[in-house]
């Protein structure tokens, strides 16, 4: 299956994106992971990329659309994937469209998670992830065993993203707003839109997300 998973930055894209693909044994496409790697890995692409995502804005859709034609042409997203954080505006995903027609594929359904704004907020403050194995954790819902450190590195202190600063986080939302809320109008009028609501435990959205994709 090729899934899209849409919604707001900290309504929960990441987790749900992971454990759904690891389940299914389809690629994980997360673009915003791809970018830290590719700034962490100081290449020309993270070096352009770093700056906009400091700055909670979006990197260029030219750019975008090249590493996704190229990361979902790999092997092991053949049998299918679910990208987390790509499309963000429209023309990436007319763009994506066009890449999965010249390989006679058609996408089966964008998931949208939703969750009040001042949610969003209260997570994404909690939110730390792993700087080995980029697993994700909140402080509040889903802490680490022992409140500080990654459960499967032990001793290696979670962090905080450098987008996640309070500041950020209002333009990052904005930004959603302004350029990414318009997909949903885009997949519902190829009736390929699911919405399932972003709010609950991890396990109650999981299912509540597979239920809507009819798995
Ligand atoms: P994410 O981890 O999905 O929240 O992405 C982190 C940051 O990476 C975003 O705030 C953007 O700056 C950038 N980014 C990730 N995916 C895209 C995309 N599809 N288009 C443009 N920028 C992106």
């Amino acid at each position: 299956m090729r899934v899209v998973l849409l919604g707001p930055p900290g309504v929960g894209k990441g987790t749900q994106g992971r454990r759904l693909a690891l389940e299914h044994g389809w690629a994980l496409i997360s673009t915003g992971e791809m970018l830290r790697e590719a700034v962490a890995q100081k290449t020309p692409l993270g070096t352009e990329a770093q700056r906009l995502m400091d700055a909670g804005q979006l990197v260029g859709d030219h750019v975008m659309i090249a590493l996704v034609e190229d990361r979902s042409g790999r092997p092991d997203a053949a049998a299918g994937f679910v990208m987390d954080g790509y499309p963000r505006t429209v023309p990436q995903a007319i763009a994506l469209e066009g890449i999965l027609k010249q390989r006679g594929q058609t996408l089966d359904a964008a998931v949208s998670l939703a969750a009040p704004e001042d949610e969003l907020v209260r997570r994404m403050s909690a939110r730390r992830e792993c700087p080995i194995c980029k697993r994700a954790y909140n402080l509040v819902s889903w802490p680490p065993k022992d409140g500080r450190h990654c459960d499967d590195h032990p001793g290696v202190e979670l962090i905080r993203r450098a987008d996640d600063a309070p500041e950020t986080v209002l333009r990052r939302l904005e930004v959603y707003a302004r350029e990414t809320a318009p997909l949903l109008e885009f997949y519902r009028g190829q009736c390929r839109l699911r919405e399932v609501p972003g709010l609950g435990t991890v396990d109650e959205v999981y299912r509540s997300m597979t239920g809507a994709l009819g798995l």
